[in-house]
């Protein structure tokens, strides 16, 4: 075969893989152990839409709400599944308490995206791993963990961000906390859809 039919041949084949895999990343998958885990079955808190204000409180500055808070999908508390929504790599963790919290990088097409869990137990994977949406993450706490830390934290916070989130020191409190959100940051809605996608509507837009 001549040196540019095989190039060519070559070309089509990887352009063929590359569009395959592309497709297979393409759609994402709710992070929750719903039926077929399809992001239409995610019911949120009360006041867990994205957007909504939240007023300030001790420690924390008023603000919108940069994500959704997603209600447990079961009665299940002793061990209720956390997953990715895409295949990605955990890129900043801290497990301190109620504010426990993942961050993981995704790359979609030719964009990335990222993802944040917040009010997270049992973290089950390492900082530099990457997951599949198939891999168990972390779960819901469970009673104990809602008694000690208090019932309104009965969900977990989840956030897809569009900005890519800012690196931090981490300390000897949360030495694997490498990065954080713009979470407490966004006071108006120019602010809060330059760093964030409505994970509602960006779930369903992929499906
Ligand atoms: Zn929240």
């Amino acid at each position: 075969m001549k040196d540019y039919k095989r190039i060519t041949l070559l070309s089509i084949i990887l352009l063929w893989l590359t569009t395959s895999c592309n497709n297979s990343e393409t759609s994402l998958l709710s992070p929750i152990a719903t039926q077929n885990r399809t992001p239409s079955q995610i019911q949120l808190t009360e006041i867990g839409d994205f957007g909504i204000e939240r007023k300030a409180r001790p420690g924390i500055p008023a603000h919108l709400h940069t994500g959704i808070d997603i209600k447990r999908p079961g009665n299940n508390y002793i061990h209720e599944p956390i997953f990715p929504i895409a295949t990605g790599t955990i890129i900043s963790k801290r497990k301190d308490g109620p504010y426990a919290q993942l961050i993981l990088e995704h790359k979609l097409e030719r964009d990335s995206f990222w993802t944040l869990y917040e009010h997270i137990a049992e973290i089950l994977v390492e900082v530099g791993q990457t997951v599949e949406p198939n891999t168990e993450i972390a779960r819901y706490f469970n009673k104990e963990e809602l008694d000690l830390y208090g019932w309104q934290f009965d969900h977990f916070h989840f956030e897809i961000l569009k900005s890519a989130p800012s690196p931090i020191p981490p300390n000897s409190k949360t030495p694997e906390r490498y990065f954080i959100s713009n979470t407490l940051n966004c006071h108006d809605m120019e602010e809060l859809t330059s760093h964030f996608y409505d994970p509602l509507i960006f779930l369903s837009s992929k499906e």
